[in-house]
């Protein structure tokens, strides 16, 4: 990673951008784009990446965070897609021990729910052999009473039995920074707050280029590029429709909510996966000190930019979740936060938001461009490769793909052992700072072995001493501009910390205030931002319901 200070690296890196005609330009900073740089840059192509918004402020920051061959494809049939992002979830552990961690999932199954003892069983062999799962980490069935032992806050009326089988969770935005700054280190050249306003033709009206807005000026400005690569997540069709060129298939946009609320009110001991009785299942995750449910599946018109949780997307998490942990009794009030995203799905016909295709596709207009939709986090790396050997192909490249053997950064790790020996050597290093050996876990498992970067530069005596090193590190090296960029995108402590982390605000505008020399109106500008993005994970408007048909 380049030593840019905080007071530079935006003009140096667009300089850099307006400097040469790179290999290719990749319009989209989420998990797409990002596996998509590091991909090309890791096979010595130039490359240059630019995001609108944050790096992963799309949907890669919105998911419910696994990293999952998504066991109800099968029932779709979808056995391809099952085999390719079941298998890739070891290499991404492989890849970030640090921040893809094994996760065993319980599926509770009862009387009169959409999943028997028998094609539960069934379902998780078969969801194993096309993984290729091994060892200890295949499904085992288990009989009520090995069921409530793992999971006393079950309901033991109508329960037959559960299956207990391997998964990976996450946090997608970290892992998108952490791709994005491995591809830094490859030689890409990237920029946040840069959005993607026009497209640049040569005279056989192939797309050469790209005109930038920054997002923080008033500058507009060009970046040549051989081949541009549209990686715009549920933006896809806007580019398409600039280069005038969005026909036959199309997105389809499917909203999915999560809601937060703290362990004290659903301690669950482990991650479940339940039915909730209309044919869809949701997620129970543990993680830190509270516990997130999700998601919903429906479709989505509205604005991708600003997309709310409505009272009855909360309603209708907490009626399944109360089902199957009546002991909890949750209630709208005990919501502490929640997220929701759009999935970028190719749209298909008669099909409902929850029925349509996970995969990807890649289109290449009659221009060059060559936009990839749909697909998940988990396949991310697959996604770049097949991409990139079509970028290559064009280009006479022929180095095959790398990217199974890059470490990415906070690595590397040999694996999960080696990352809990690393968090025991940070549990007595924040002893010796007399700070809470607690947060071990969470800064390792977030930064990986960077969190010996943020501890050197913790100041006693501050308040708040640790969040703040960890702004001043989000500065100094993850390109953040903006308060919401560590607050939520680089620390996840908005999702996951809120009531903790509400006090410590004003001290992180403090430091980019500083860092970034804001006036007063500035400052208040951000404040603002922020409290905006608190109302809409904390407040919960019913639905408005759509005009009439006319
Ligand atoms: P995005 O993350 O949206 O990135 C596109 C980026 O392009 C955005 O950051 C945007 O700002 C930028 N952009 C747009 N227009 C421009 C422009 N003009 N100029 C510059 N930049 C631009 N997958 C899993 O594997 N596991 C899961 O557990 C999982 N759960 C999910 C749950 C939900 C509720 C949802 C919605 C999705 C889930 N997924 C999951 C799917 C996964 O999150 C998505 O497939 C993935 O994040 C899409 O990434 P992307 O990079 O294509 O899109």
């Amino acid at each position: 990673m380049p030593a840019y200070t905080a007071a530079n690296q935006r003009p140096t890196i667009r300089e850099a951008l307006q400097s040469r005609t790179f290999d290719v330009i990749v319009i989209g900073g989420g998990i797409t784009g990002a596996g998509i740089a590091l991909d090309a840059a890791s096979r010595g192509l130039s490359v240059a990446l630019l995001e609108k918004n944050d790096f992963a402020s799309g949907t890669s920051s919105k998911s419910t965070k696994l990293i999952h061959g998504g066991l109800r494809y099968l029932k779709q049939l979808e056995f391809g897609l099952v085999r390719e992002v079941g298998q890739e979830r070891a290499i991404v552990h492989r890849l970030a021990p640090h921040l893809v961690l094994g996760e065993k999932m319980l599926i509770p199954v009862v009387k009169g729910g959409s999943l028997g003892p028998l094609s539960t069983s069934l379902g998780l062999w078969v969801y194993d052999l096309l993984a290729g799962v091994k060892g200890d980490d295949r499904r085992v069935m288990l009989n009520p009473k090995r069921t409530l032992e793992k999971e006393p806050m079950l309901s033991s009326t109508d329960l037959l039995g559960s299956g207990y089988y391997a998964e990976y969770r996450t946090d997608d935005s970290r892992l998108t920074i952490e791709l994005i700054k491995t591809a830094m280190q490859h030689g890409a050249v990237v920029l946040n707050y840069t959005a993607v306003e026009g497209l640049i033709y040569n005279e056989q009206k192939q797309v050469k280029g790209v005109v930038c807005q920054d997002e923080m000026g008033p500058d507009r400005w060009t970046v040549q590029g051989k081949i541009v690569v549209n990686a715009a997540g549920p933006w896809v069709d806007e580019i398409r429709k600039q280069d005038r060129s969005l026909q036959g298939k199309k997105l389809f946009l499917s909203k999915g909510v999560h809601i937060v609320v703290p362990q004290a009110k659903l301690p669950i001991q482990q991650a479940a996966y339940f039915d909730v009785g209309d044919g869809r299942m949701v997620f129970a995750i543990p993680r830190q000190d509270i516990t997130y449910i999700g998601t919903t599946d429906t479709a989505y018109h509205g604005d991708p930019n600003r997309i709310p949780i409505e009272k009855e997307d909360v309603a209708y998490l907490l009626a399944a979740t109360n089902r199957f942990f009546p002991k909890a009794q949750l209630a709208i009030e005990d919501v502490e936060s929640g997220w929701a995203g759009v999935r970028p799905l190719i749209y298909e016909e008669g099909k409902s938001a929850s029925e349509m295709s996970r995969r990807d596709e890649i289109f290449t207009a009659p221009s060059g461009l060559i936009s990839i939709a749909g697909g998940k986090l988990t396949g991310y790396r697959k996604m770049a490769q097949r991409v990139v050997n079509r970028v290559a192909k064009t280009l006479g490249n022929k180095t095959a793909c790398q990217t199974a053997k890059i470490s990415l950064a906070g690595g590397p790790f040999l694996n999960a052992a080696d990352v809990n020996l690393y968090i025991q050597q940070i549990m007595h290093k924040l002893q010796e700072l007399n700070q809470s050996a607690t947060e071990a876990p969470y800064l390792v498992h977030n930064y990986g072995r960077q969190a010996d970067v943020i501890l050197q530069d913790l100041r006693q005596g501050e308040d708040f001493p640790l969040l703040q090193a960890e702004v001043r590190f989000t500065i100094a090296h993850e390109l953040a501009t903006h308060p919401l960029d560590f607050l939520n995108r680089r620390s996840g402590r908005l999702y996951f910390r809120l009531p903790a982390t509400r006090p410590a605000i004003p001290l992180a505008l403090d430091i980019f205030q500083e860092a970034f020399s804001w006036s007063p109106e500035q400052r208040q500008r951000f404040a603002h931002e922020v409290s905006e993005a608190i109302d809409l994970i904390t407040t919960f408007p019913s639905s408005t319901p759509l005009p009439a048909a006319r």
